[in-house]
């Protein structure tokens, strides 16, 4: 057996368990420069299938894909105060180029406001030339003193969507769109259910009127954002001079929004439904969706399984994405062992009794409940079978998630001491009433190293609401949701 030793439990050391997923299930390794990493064909495989589904969804709402350069005049960040002031302390600079000491230093981008905006204006001259609504998908460099792969890396890849419009109450309805379509894929693609509501004025994107925020809650109970979409307002219109002519032939400012999420989201599905024993991938975002291991000994039982083998698996293909693992190097055990790290979501199991009985073993990497993890079917009936195999598991490791994120959350929390000791003890979603000043914010984020995530939604809000503010006792203007946080 190559078997190595098991995983730490999540329960004892979930930072630990989760960094040695991420290494032997060959998602990402660490790279020399640190806080960068080196995203590994499997885990770019998983984020070239995230990536797919948003890219289809984003063109569904009429945006399209460009590229914009990777270095940023550093004049042109400091363009927007409030964005360079919130960018400045993370930012990559190139002063040399070809050896020689460049007339004006360059940034690596944080984000592409800086440069997208510049060029646009050229672009865009009448209210006829609006919307304009562009996607790229790209690297970023923030210069992070904690990293942790895929969570909080020093550059890492994203898509950032840039739209112009004519009003404010289109930039707003772009802005909770795209909100809606994170929410979507979230739930549906990753399983994985998100609050959204609104960040408070700390909480918000460097130069936003308004940030928007999906958050999730890992099973460690902190909270991790997600994605975010932001309503610019007209502040980087103005800053970089972006003008319409408008209907009535009048100068405005445009209203812009940008959008975005990254590969952050492997280490959120990584943390949402992962297991001591590994990965456990929802089959949609699951680049080999079932393996089938043939088993023999003897070497004239070898051909006709790898034949069935063979067999099922062009069956298969037509609908799943599926391999059959014929290594002779490894025992079938390995192989089992390997494919639950890696969170394959079926195994299909063929041995020489299995031939003769027309019939394949079923082993399902997760099994809500107590149902039997292993199922025995008829060959003629697979493709049926593991199709609606694949769906439960999508469903039920959405619902398990949901449940979870349900039994941490934590309503009607009406002193502060009740608010540090949840957080502190337990972690989770906390809910309560807030009167609306950053000193509160502040006082907890000191003392209980949590901060508000989100001015939830209403769909999230609590049916009573919240009175009073924990913190000084003064009349609630709204709820909020408290939680630690990656
Ligand atoms: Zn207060």
């Amino acid at each position: 057996m190559t078997e190595e030793k098991g995983l730490t439990p999540r329960a004892q050391d979930f930072a630990a368990w989760y960094n040695e997923v991420v290494l032997r299930a060959e998602l990402a390794d660490y790279a020399p420069v640190r806080g960068c990493m080196v995203i590994r064909p499997y885990g770019y495989a998983i984020w070239e299938l995230v990536q797919r589904a948003l890219d289809e969804m984003f063109k569904q709402t009429g945006h399209q894909n460009a590229y914009f350069p990777l270095f940023i005049p550093q004049s042109y960040l400091a363009r927007e105060a409030e964005h360079i002031e919130g960018f400045a302390p993370e930012t990559a600079v190139v002063t040399l180029g070809g050896g020689k000491e460049l007339e004006e230093p360059l940034v690596v981008r944080p984000t592409s406001e800086a440069i997208i905006w510049p060029i646009m204006a050229k672009w865009i001259q009448s209210y006829r030339d609006l919307p304009v609504l562009v996607n790229q998908w790209c690297n970023v460099v923030r210069w992070e003193m904690r990293t942790r792969p895929f969570l909080r890396t020093t550059e890492f890849l994203w898509q950032e969507g840039h739209t112009a419009h004519a009003t404010e109450a289109e930039a707003e309805e772009e802005a909770r769109r795209m909100l809606g379509i994170y929410r979507k894929f979230m739930e549906e693609g990753m399983a994985m259910p998100v609050l959204t509501g609104r960040k408070t004025e700390q909480g918000k994107f460097a130069g936003a009127l308004r940030t928007y925020s999906l958050e999730a809650l890992m099973q460690d109970n902190r909270a991790l954002q997600a994605g975010t979409t932001h309503n610019l307002g007209q502040n980087f219109a103005r800053a970089f001079e972006v003008t319409f002519q408008n209907e009535k032939g009048e100068r405005d400012f445009v209203w812009n929004t940008s959008w975005g999420v990254s590969t952050r989201l492997i280490g959120a599905l990584v943390m949402s439904h992962g297991d001591d024993l590994g990965l456990v991938l929802p089959p949609r975002l699951a680049p080999v969706q079932v393996v089938i291991v043939p088993i023999y000994k003897a070497d004239r039982e070898r051909a006709l399984v790898l034949e069935v083998a063979q067999r099922v698996s062009s069956v298969l293909q037509r609908m799943v994405r599926v391999r059959v693992d014929d290594r002779e190097t490894l025992n079938p055990g390995a192989k089992y062992y390997e494919w639950d790290l890696k969170g394959v979501p079926l195994r299909i199991e063929i041995g020489p009794r299995d031939v003769t009985a027309q019939q394949v073993v079923v082993a399902r990497r997760f099994v809500a409940g107590d149902g039997k993890r292993k199922i025995t079917m008829r060959e003629g009936e697979i493709l049926a079978s593991v199709e609606r195999l694949l769906e439960d598991m999508q469903r039920e490791l959405r619902a398990r998630a949901r449940q979870r994120r349900e039994e941490n959350s934590h309503r009607d929390v009406t002193s502060y001491e009740d608010l540090k000791a949840i957080l502190e003890a337990k972690g989770g979603f906390v809910y309560t009433g807030w009167c609306g000043s950053p000193e509160c914010e502040d006082r907890v984020k000191e003392e209980a190293k949590a901060d508000i995530r989100v001015i939830p939604d209403d769909e999230f809000r609590s049916s009573k609401a919240p009175e009073r503010c924990p913190v000084c006792g003064a009349a609630s203007t709204q709820e909020v949701v408290w939680a630690k946080a990656y």
